[in-house]
């Protein structure tokens, strides 16, 4: 069991699922007090990473599917479920069409947002974003660098 300050600090206090913060003083057995998950997303890793959760977020070892949500404000269709498309990734490499949006602009929102998120979700892995119109929209690709 490792130290929870120790985790917290790595996590920057932000909780790894929903990217808010966490309290470091709010009582571990409030539903949004600070707690320590265990999850593999890391690349090469075969061993689970402690993350720091909000007790309500955690995992609780795998019994429940981590989910990142897509912010509203974010103009996409078709979007991928994020932490599936990052480990297929970390499996296999290659590419995933994440999402799809109908400008430019959109795209690039998508991209800006993409990467700044998958820097705290998976901090030891680096991620190239690709935007490519396709049928009067625009396909937004993630893949390793
Ligand atoms: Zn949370």
């Amino acid at each position: 069991m490792s130290d929870l300050n120790q985790v917290g600090e790595f996590d920057s206090w932000v909780c790894w699922l929903c990217d808010k913060p966490v309290d470091p003083d709010a009582s571990v057995n409030s539903d949004l007090g600070p707690s320590v998950d265990s999850y593999w997303i890391a690349r090469g890793s075969k061993s689970a990473m402690e993350r720091l959760a909000h007790r309500q977020c955690n995992t609780m070892k795998g019994k429940i599917s981590p989910v990142v949500h897509w912010p509203k404000e974010l103009l996409v269709s078709d979007s991928a479920p994020i932490i599936e498309s990052v480990e297929r990734l970390l499996k296999k490499g290659g590419r995933e069409a994440i999402a799809r949006c109908p400008s430019e602009a959109d795209a690039k929102n998508v991209e800006s947002w993409l990467l700044d998120r998958l820097s705290r979700l998976a901090p030891k892995t680096k991620f190239k974003v690709e935007l490519t119109p396709a049928g009067g929209q625009y396909l937004v690709k993630l893949s390793l660098t």
